[in-house]
């Protein structure tokens, strides 16, 4: 039995003409010998809509009551997503994530898949039923109603798929993984395949297309994905192991956050043991810590600076401040209008000069650097948020619409 899991995304099933058009696709799938697995993200706009209406509530409402609240969204959707599959033929059933089950930890927002139940699903394929899943949620060992992270639905589908041993097609508003965002790189062109690592660290760092739980799955479980339009027929990008990857580039892609905030304490007393009380405390609070940066010490003083997502910066801060009081030091400062850019490829892991040439680029156009980190595989500076957009077309230019020319005079040569 071939399977094929397809999720579609909030755009994809934005209103009541669209889901049918998703259906349409299901359809045409079964059509070409295959079974489909759906999961549904919620309607476009509806998680941040209830994600409102909590924090209209409080502003930091528990963990707990959030999952219980978004999980409605994509409930909705996929029951009427069933209907209407119902409504062209096709038998369906909708199941939320606790029917399967999906089971994950206890980490209320942003819970880790732990185990999924694929007896139910394959009955009902062989029942002649098409399962539509509630993408971005699960349960846990105590029944509790867990979800999975923003753009968790991805996850969701990939974590099926290998559960499966399925293919896995996310359908959504974009017609593949583009070099940049195409939204702010109008220039940016479709990458025809790409591997799981660079695709991992393009997710990380702000292409959102995919969300970054779901490039781990695949890669762990060698799940093969297609990044598609919902709209159109058109071959989309597939992410695949390495070896598979036959064109090698530099820099696959630039990506931009402005999802981050950078917290800076003032005047830490430099001894050891200091570092060590700070991010352990981040790290029991379930807070990931990003880019961190230690100035030189100065009369047995420094600044450290560290940058979190946004929604947990309040959380972090609280934490952060009252570590300050207790050694003592100056103060600490937010600022939640910077951005993070890097620039991503395979290819770096032997080039030279790379940084070099981002650097440069940034600094003649009068972009300043907060703070660097590096790995093999990619380099990524912080900057001012107002600069984002620059900074991604001049760095898309530098690193991939050149390439692009001295590939061309290359061919004529031959
Ligand atoms: P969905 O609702 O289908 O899950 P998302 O909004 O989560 O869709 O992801 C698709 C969006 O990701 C696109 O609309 C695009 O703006 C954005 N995006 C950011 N970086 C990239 C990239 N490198 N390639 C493609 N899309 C990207
Ligand atoms: N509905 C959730 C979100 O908006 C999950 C998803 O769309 O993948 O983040
Ligand atoms: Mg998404």
């Amino acid at each position: 039995m071939k399977i094929l899991v397809q999720k579609f995304g909030g755009t994809s099933v934005a209103n009541l003409e669209r889901i049918e058009l998703c259906a349409k696709r299901v359809i045409s799938t079964l059509e070409k010998g295959y079974k489909s697995v759906v999961v549904s993200s919620a309607m476009a706009g509806e998680t941040d809509s209830l994600i409102n209406l909590a924090r209209q509530v409080s502003s930091r409402p528990p963990e707990r009551e959030m999952d219980m609240l978004l999980a409605i969204g994509e409930q909705r959707a996929i029951a009427l997503f069933a209907m209407t599959l119902y409504k062209l033929g096709y038998p369906a059933v909708s199941l939320c994530g606790w029917q399967i089950p999906i089971i994950t930890d206890n980490v209320h927002t942003k819970a880790r898949i732990r185990k999924i139940g694929v007896r139910r699903l394959l009955n009902l394929i062989e029942e002649g039923y098409i399962p539509v899943v509630a993408g971005f949620q699960g349960i846990t060992e105590d029944w509790e109603i867990t979800t999975l992270g923003r753009g968790g639905s991805d996850t969701t589908a990939v974590a099926l798929a290998a559960a499966l041993k399925a293919n896995c097609e996310i359908n959504t508003d974009v017609s593949g993984v583009f070099t940049a965002d195409p939204r702010i790189v109008p220039s940016a062109r479709k990458i025809s395949k790409i591997s799981y690592e660079e695709m991992l660290e393009l997710a990380s760092l702000g292409a959102k297309v995919m969300q970054i739980r779901s490039v781990e799955f695949a890669a762990k479980y060698n799940v093969r994905i297609h990044v598609r339009s919902t709209f159109s027929e058109e071959e989309g990008t597939w992410i695949v192991p390495e070896e598979e990857v036959m064109e090698k580039v530099v820099v696959r892609g630039i990506t931009v956050d402005t999802n981050e905030s950078r917290i800076t304490i003032v005047k830490v007393p430099d001894k050891p043991g200091i570092a060590a009380q700070i991010f352990k405390a981040l790290g029991d609070a379930h807070i990931v810590v990003d880019m961190i940066v230690q100035n030189v010490s100065h009369e047995g003083y420094t600044d450290m600076s560290f940058t979190v997502n946004k929604t947990e910066a309040d959380k972090a801060e609280e934490i952060v401040k009252k570590i300050a009081e207790d050694i003592g030091a100056k103060e600490v400062i937010r600022d939640d209008k910077v951005a993070k850019i890097s620039i991503v490829g395979i290819g770096m892991k032997s080039a030279y000069g790379v940084a070099g040439r981002m650097f440069e680029i940034l600094a003649k156009n009068g972009i300043n650097i907060k703070a660097i980190s590096t790995s093999e595989i990619k380099i990524s500076c912080l900057i001012e948020e107002k600069y984002a957009e620059l900074a991604v077309r001049a760095l898309h230019e530098e690193f991939i619409e050149e390439i692009e020319e001295f590939e061309t005079i290359n061919d004529k040569n031959k």
